[in-house]
């Protein structure tokens, strides 16, 4: 029986002819084509963490928190201007104004930035503030907004799909390489699974970095904060992440002071400063073991 719209590995060729390894053999074997967003670069051997708040609430909640972030020895600040929220009751963010306090923490620390678009008519003003433009895991399949993101000149973070099969993530993806940006990096960020919600937000697939290695050339992050939803299993998640070979992590982090009635937005799975400085400092010794490996083997 033939079944419509079904699509598997095998058909990746076909439907990411730009994205997949088969079918540009340049990259072959395990090469990863890095990413630059600013003096950052993603897929060149140092796993580069990304940490801020989940919603930008305030310019002191906001400054504070990416002064930690670069104290921290972070190399990139999150933070979302625009949130989609299950619920429109909730707090939405702080829109124009976020994106503002965004460019200003940047700014001042010198760490790019990295934020959600949700909005195909918000794309133009994204891409002015942002130094990098995420697509979310709830945006993953809207098309129009992947081609216009491709046509915005800036690195895009592609969060995958919480339900999304990995032909459909490269899917979206070659829809932004389709626009002639191949600046993309991959997030797995959990999907929802038996146990969704039972004991965790999502199910963190980290068997999809090897399956995104053997496919593609993109580099891929991972995002310890949404895919567990729960505080005290992000750093358990982000050591594991690396094992898996990750190319870096993006974490959502609060900090008593500023967010003084706690976060707005997911608080249950921020972590604290010190949380941050201990898997920085698990990704900069796994960095120099892995040097010091190839080191030894005549790899390097
Ligand atoms: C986020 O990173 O702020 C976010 C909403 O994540 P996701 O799209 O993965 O749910
Ligand atoms: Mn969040």
């Amino acid at each position: 029986m033939k079944i419509a719209g079904k699509v598997t590995i095998d058909d990746l060729p076909r439907i990411c002819p730009l994205l997949s390894r088969k079918t540009n053999p340049r990259y072959g074997g395990d090469y990863v084509r890095a990413v630059a967003v600013g003096e950052v670069w993603f897929g060149k051997g140092h796993p580069v963490v990304i940490a801020g708040p989940c919603a930008v609430e305030s310019y002191e909640q906001t400054m504070e928190l990416a002064g930690i972030v670069k104290a921290s020895g972070g190399d990139m600040l999150r933070g979302g201007a625009f949130k989609p929220r299950t619920s429109p009751h909730e707090f939405q963010g702080l829109g124009l104004e976020g994106l503002k306090i965004l460019r200003a923490a940047s700014d001042k620390t010198g760490l790019p930035v990295v934020t959600e678009v949700i909005d195909v008519r918000l794309v133009d003003v994204v891409a002015e503030y942002a130094d990098m433009i995420q697509v979310g895991s709830r945006s993953m399949q809207n098309y129009p907004l992947l081609t216009e993101v491709g046509r915005a000149g800036k690195p895009v973070l592609l969060k995958r799909g919480m339900a999304a099969s990995l032909c459909e993530w490269l899917g979206a993806a070659e829809y932004i390489a389709k626009e002639g940006n191949l600046e993309i990096v991959l997030c797995e960020r959990g999907i929802k699974g038996p146990t969704f919600a039972e004991y965790s937000r999502y199910c963190l697939d980290l068997n999809v970095i090897p399956a995104v290695r053997e496919q593609t050339f993109l580099p891929i992050i991972v995002d310890p904060s949404h895919a567990t939803g729960v505080t005290s299993m992000v750093e358990m998640a982000s050591r594991g992440a690396f094992e898996f070979g990750c190319d870096g992590l993006i974490i959502e982090i609060a900090n008593d002071r500023v967010d003084a009635s706690r976060p707005k937005c997911d608080a249950d799975q921020a972590i604290d400063p010190p949380a941050l400085r201990r898997i920085i400092h698990f990704a900069r010794s796994r960095e120099e073991r892995l040097a010091e490996k190839a080191t030894v083997a005549g790899w390097a």
